[in-house]
């Protein structure tokens, strides 16, 4: 047997293993701001890079579970980079109230596809690969924080500088059934509008408010006339908070706005759009503010994204599995800062399943073993 039958062949009987690795990932409940999660997923999948010949660093922040780094071989020279996150888009309690469950070929439970099943294969082709004996260099990156859009930490800057020198990346976001991979992802950026008015009695003294849910009315659907799905962006007035009582002239109104976006240059165009918008009265007296919330960047579709991709459809096709296509996503993820620093990269490689970030998450079980012999293989063939 060679390398990659051997590595096949420890996939193929080691799924219960396998198995068993996901439900233990899924079983921590490693939800937004829970830093004990964090932090126990993390001493997880670092104790298992330490078995494997990594050695670990760790990045420390207050609010959320430490960053790992795990390095094995000589990183002076082009490396694999193999990166996800550890945490989901949910808050404590939810392991509890969901366990991980296998039913009819589909796997439940929080995470479960966004994304420890995409980290349980990172770790299952690194085992695989290493009791096939190929050693090659390599640079994990797992932080916990990416669902919040890294609030808690500087992971971006973390990840950019961590991320250079690396020969390529795979990020082990959620899959899709379709199975094809993404080569670029959309940014998000969130701000605050708020406005002060002045509040009355309604029945007393009308004359003397301001409302401030007037000025934002006025406001929401200017800031909604921005969308333009021909320039592929697109901006939500997503949630909205104001007034007291029905009697009452209302003082205060807030909005929380998502802008997605491809090219940075829409961004900066869009920011400019906005501020006319803030800065415009439509009713007399009320002053408005606007504050950043939190932001991902666009994963931009560098030239080797799409050489990656070429390489693993030629991998399908030698191993006669389902040819992925190109895929543009709406949703952000930590390929952005890779790409940023000039990284190839391929997001979106780990296990296949829908309705992330709700409780009806799923994933396909046979996709975990799958995807993880589509790894083994683009790595044999990428570090040749
Ligand atoms: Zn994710």
């Amino acid at each position: 047997m060679d390398v990659k039958e051997k590595a096949f062949a420890w996939v193929d009987t080691n799924k219960e293993g396998i198995i068993e690795l996901w439900k233990q990932m899924v079983s921590i409940d490693s939800g937004i701001g829970v830093k004990e999660g964090g932090m126990e997923i993390g001493n997880l999948c670092a104790g298992i890079l330490e078995e494997l010949g990594f050695t670990i660093r760790r990045y420390h922040f207050e609010k959320c579970g430490d960053t790992i780094i795990g390095e094995r071989g000589d990183l002076s020279k082009p490396y694999t980079l193999l990166m996800g996150h550890i945490d989901t888009v949910f808050y404590e309690g939810e392991v509890a109230k969901r366990p991980f469950t296998i039913k009819d070929g589909k796997a439940y439970g929080p995470g479960v596809l966004d994304m420890k099943g995409g980290d349980c294969i990172a770790l299952s082709a690194l085992r695989a690969l290493k009791d096939a004996g190929y050693d090659f260099p390599c640079k994990v990156i797992f932080v916990a924080d990416e669902e919040p859009a890294h609030i808690f930490s500087n992971n971006p800057e973390v990840i950019m500088k961590e991320a250079k020198g690396a020969k390529y990346c795979f990020n082990f976001e959620t899959g899709f059934p379709d199975h094809d991979i993404t080569v670029q992802r959309k940014g998000c950026w969130r701000f605050f509008v708020e406005t002060f008015g002045r509040g009355c009695h309604v029945g007393n003294d009308p004359e003397n408010g301001r409302s401030a849910i007037l000025e934002m009315a006025h406001k929401i659907i200017e800031i909604e006339k921005l969308t333009d799905f021909s320039k592929n962006y697109n901006i939500n007035v997503g949630t909205i908070e104001g007034g007291t009582v029905a009697n009452a002239a209302p003082a205060h109104c807030k909005v929380e706005c998502d802008f997605r976006y491809i090219n940075e240059a829409d961004l900066v165009e869009m920011r400019e759009k906005v501020k006319k918008i803030v800065d415009t009265v439509y009713v007399k007296d009320v002053t408005t503010t606007m504050s950043e919330s939190c932001g991902f960047a666009a994963m931009e579709r560098l030239p080797g994204n799409m050489e990656l991709l070429e390489v693993a459809k030629e991998v399908c096709k030698e191993n006669g599995w389902p040819i992925p296509g190109p895929k543009l996503c709406g949703g952000a993820s930590d390929a952005a800062y890779t790409c940023k620093v000039g990284v190839p990269s391929l997001c979106s490689i780990g296990v296949e399943g829908r309705r992330n970030h709700t409780v009806e998450e799923w994933a396909d079980v046979d996709s975990m073993f799958a995807r993880t012999k589509l790894i083994v293989a683009l790595i044999l063939k990428l570090t040749k």
